[in-house]
């Protein structure tokens, strides 16, 4: 199953709520937001007939996202749902780490397999200002949790902004060598929700590359990156790190991710101005093959590149205004998972 670029369709983010419990500057800065109206979430049930759907046509890989996922409401038990379908390789999980050390336990016994815990900062007045919310400690328990847990390929992701935490790379690593965690460094993304975007904010790879082998000493590209976004390094201490470049060098061409909002709307880019609503066809009784074919037809369509389209734009600003953003909660990152 592939699209016109010639990209195979193996990868599900897979969004369970639209809500979040931080309100990062990146993603969620505005005080008001239109939230998806409750009858439309996708109860675990249907979500699993999607991803039988999906799985059907090579959807191999699938990340729970949010929102925040773990202000879902027994969200282990979707994870053991998911869990027991062997056509399911790699199932993930990406959260803010502020409910993770209640969690963590539960959801390695549900059978997830890696966790991705999102970190900006290790300063407790700079998460405040970054989040909103004073939770740093809760998130820092929250990563010992998961590796006592058992999660042993955890990794941190950090956003880097200029003049907010950009001055802690080495921190961060430093941190992640030790909590057993590989951190990856986002490069800050113009994507809807992040209506305080400027370029000058955005650390580039280049520019994060140079800091640290100021900082190191010569870092070697590791191999193997596939259609990960994260290209990964070696420092000569041996840390290992990643760089996800999607502001400054997209990787497009080898994109096999797509996006499942909560409500079941199928997003094929995460720039994408409209998607694929499955929720109706599955609440009005389509059949597996029907869904199936519905999906398959789609993404043999598929053409985004949204982000090299952004590269390529002259006058490069915030991507959609926050008028536009309280229209359609649709369009905002944290409804179609980051
Ligand atoms: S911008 Fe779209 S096509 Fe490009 S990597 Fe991101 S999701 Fe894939």
């Amino acid at each position: 199953m592939h699209d016109r670029l010639d990209r195979p369709l193996r990868s599900l983010r897979l969004s369970v709520t639209d809500r979040c419990n931080l309100r990062c500057q990146y993603c969620m800065p505005e005080p008001d937001y239109a939230w998806l109206p409750r009858e439309s979430i996708l109860d675990f049930e249907e979500i699993a007939v999607l991803v039988d759907a999906f799985a059907s046509l090579g959807v191999d890989r699938i990340r729970l996202t949010g929102g925040e996922p773990l202000l879902r409401r027994d969200l282990a038990s979707l994870v053991e749902l998911l869990a027991a379908r062997p056509a399911i390789r790699d199932l993930a999980l990406t959260t803010n780490g502020v409910l993770l050390a209640r969690q963590a336990r539960a959801l390695r016994a549900a059978g997830l397999h890696r966790l991705t815990v999102s970190l900006d900062t290790l300063r407790r007045d700079r998460f405040q200002a970054i989040a909103r919310f004073d939770e740093l400690p809760a998130v820092l328990a929250g990563i010992d949790a998961a590796a006592e847990a058992g999660f042993t390929s955890l990794k941190i992701d950090t956003v880097v902004m200029r003049g907010r935490n950009d001055d802690e790379l080495e921190a961060l690593l430093a941190f992640g060598a030790r909590a057993g965690a590989e951190v990856r460094f986002i490069e800050y993304m113009d994507v809807g929700g992040a209506t305080h975007w400027s370029s000058d904010a955005v650390v580039s790879r280049r520019e994060m590359l140079a800091r640290l082998s100021g900082v190191y000493g010569p870092i070697q590209p590791l191999s193997g990156r596939d259609s990960s976004p994260a290209e990964r390094f070696l420092l000569p201490d041996g840390t290992t790190f990643g760089i996800i470049a999607s502001t400054t060098e997209p990787f497009c061409a080898a994109c096999d991710r797509s996006r499942l909002t909560a409500d079941g709307l199928w997003l094929l880019c995460l720039y994408a101005r409209g998607g694929l609503d499955l929720r109706h066809p599955l609440r009005e009784g389509a059949t597996h093959g029907e869904l199936a074919h519905l999906i398959s037809t789609v993404w043999a369509m598929r053409a985004d590149r949204g982000a090299e389209e952004r590269l390529g734009s002259s006058a490069r600003d915030v991507l959609i205004p926050v008028a536009a953003l309280k229209r359609d909660a649709h369009l905002e990152m944290h409804t179609r998972g980051g």
